[in-house]
């Protein structure tokens, strides 16, 4: 089940969509928590990737973290 995201402003559908740098890499938020391993907490930082979703009315960009 997707959940539709709507613009505030316009009240249509966005639409999600990938961003990527021009050289094709993926961009990531990168969270204060620490990732949860079998032994313990690993060093490395919890990573999300930022979902672009693109009002087709106004442009508006909202992104949402998906995990
Ligand atoms: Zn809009």
């Amino acid at each position: 089940m997707t959940t539709q995201r709507r613009c505030p402003d316009c009240g249509v559908g966005l639409e999600a969509m990938e961003m990527q740098t021009g050289d094709g890499f993926t961009l990531y938020l990168v969270t204060n928590e620490r990732k949860r391993g079998l032994r313990g907490t690993f060093g490395m930082k919890e990573k999300l990737r930022p979902v672009p979703h693109v009002c087709p009315e106004c442009g508006l960009v909202r992104q949402y973290a998906e995990r």
